[in-house]
């Protein structure tokens, strides 16, 4: 039989259907490869009895001549930012190491529901707060993709959802959860040549999802191409009552809507993305995106987005401040990790406890949160981002009066070498600067894998599309992978 991990979502959900092979030959494909790649270290923990249970289920389903769901027999990995009964939950840190959940997230549920069943958890920075994967408690993911000048330095898979595109890429899985705040799901994806989109903010529901910034977090998958994620998000989207900021919104038929055509968009092209000094495969591998949609049909128009030198400084307030109210709950009295020094009260048990449980960038975010919410200073840094995001959603609101997707990239370079930009957080936070203003606006975003850059490494273009609108941004995205004809292989070295 050929080999089934080289299927995406699709052809196993249709191939299961038909009969071509079972669900069951399917996750024990997948489990192997997970076992074999542990120099990824991509997984937190494997659970390959779950992905085999869900895939017997599915095989008796089909036996039985029931519907198989959405995700029939197809095994996916869960960032491990989404509580899970009955499997730890860390979200990347000490602090919630061995925390073990009571209780199934919405949109893991949901994808169970739909006939999916989970190979494991994956690493993430820890509690989402990173760029390269690097500040994991449980160590750092490695690219599968190597540069071509025989260097063979390790590369960053992206974060925070790292080991989700790591495992993506490597065909440990066929598609994962990703969660984006300022770029997690799509700054990932580019790095490692595969697709990811981030819904408007309210598709999926955050209940259960460990929270980092709620006013941005939001749930997306990350799979091989865009009907793959199509399939996906369709799953994991929908209305949520435990989540306040769900939208009552029904799930469209987003597969059945695909379409490459794009006669009659327009496309934006944001002059403010055209950075000076601008990497130069990043800004060749645009102009290609340009010409490809053009190709499709569209029509290409300059755009406006006037405050985008903003919108990094401002989410590096808005994102901080609600993670610093946020990560207040880990007190070592309810969650995880409880540090109690010999005669110590309650306040030296927080402390002890909060010390020791939370790595060294996620200490950042609470200092840097608490100072912008402090009472001197709350006006000045934390009202004065809200103005900023303000401002952001209303460039967004313009330009889409003019055209109907944003076609920009994913990021401003390929994958960066682990431990290039530990020292200096800066550099790492700039990296998300053509990702963080559809965050902070809470539009639907999307990267799609363009092409390699001289180095051999992939690089992403993103499409930004209008609230709700992910079927304009799903569309244009197929017509970019149609025209790319990325393929997404690589050499197996781990
Ligand atoms: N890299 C960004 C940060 O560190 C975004 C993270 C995310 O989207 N979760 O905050």
């Amino acid at each position: 039989m050929a080999d089934l991990t080289e299927l995406g979502v699709a052809a196993i959900r249709d191939g299961v259907a038909n009969g071509d092979f079972s669900a069951v030959e399917v996750a024990e494909a997948f489990n192997a490869n997970v076992a074999a790649a542990g120099e990824l270290n991509a997984f937190i923990v494997a659970t390959p009895d779950a992905a085999l249970d869900a895939a017997k289920a599915t095989d008796a389903k089909r036996a039985k001549g029931e519907a198989l769901g959405k995700m029939g027999g197809v095994p996916i990995g869960m960032k491990d930012l989404f509580a899970t009964r009955g499997v730890q939950t860390s979200a990347a840190s000490h602090i919630l190491e061995g925390f073990t959940p009571e209780y199934e997230s919405t949109v893991s549920q949901k994808l169970w529901d739909a006939g999916a069943g989970m190979l494991g958890k994956l690493n993430l920075d820890q509690f989402a707060m990173g760029s390269s994967n690097e500040t994991s408690h449980f160590g750092n993911v490695v690219n599968p993709w190597k540069r071509n000048d025989g260097s063979d330095a390790a590369l960053a898979p992206g974060g925070s959802s790292g080991g989700s595109s790591a495992a993506v890429a490597a065909r440990l899985c066929p598609a994962a959860t990703g969660t984006d705040t300022g770029g997690s799901i799509r700054q990932p994806a580019a790095f490692t040549g595969i697709t990811g989109i981030k819904p408007t903010y309210g598709r999926c529901s955050r209940w259960g999802i460990v929270a980092f910034a709620s006013s941005l977090d939001q749930a997306g998958p990350m799979a091989r191409d865009v009907r793959d994620c199509t399939i996906m998000l369709e799953a994991m989207a929908g209305f949520d009552a435990k989540d306040s900021t769900s939208l009552e919104l029904p799930v469209p038929d987003w597969e059945a809507g695909l379409s490459a055509d794009m006669k009659g968009k327009r496309v934006g092209i944001p002059r403010e993305y055209r950075m000076d000094g601008m990497d130069a495969d990043v800004a060749k591998s645009w102009d290609d995106g340009i010409a490809w949609l053009k190709d499709a049909g569209a029509e290409i128009v300059e755009i406006n987005l006037p405050h985008t030198k903003y919108a990094l400084p401002a989410y590096y307030i808005i994102a901080p401040a609600e993670a610093s109210s946020n990560l207040a709950r880990y007190d070592g009295v309810r969650y995880g990790l409880r540090d109690l020094p010999e005669g110590a009260g309650l306040q030296d048990m927080y402390a002890a406890t909060r010390a020791a449980g939370f790595g060294a960038e996620v200490k950042r975010r609470i200092l840097i949160g608490t100072y912008v919410l402090s009472a001197g200073f709350y006006d000045a840094y934390y009202t004065q981002a809200q103005k900023v995001r303000t401002l952001i959603s209303h460039d967004f609101k313009n330009a889409f009066n003019e055209c109907d997707v944003i076609l920009a990239p994913t990021c401003p370079s390929a994958a960066f070498a682990l431990g290039e930009k530990t020292n200096d957080p800066l550099s790492m936070y700039l990296n998300d600067v053509f990702a963080v203003p559809a965050s902070l606006a809470g539009l639907p975003a999307m990267s799609v894998p363009a092409g390699l850059n001289r180095e051999g490494l992939p690089l992403g273009l993103q499409l930004i599309g209008k609230a709700f609108d992910e079927q304009g941004v799903l569309n244009a995205g197929l017509a970019l992978e149609q025209a790319a004809g990325f393929s997404g292989k690589l050499e197996k070295w781990w």
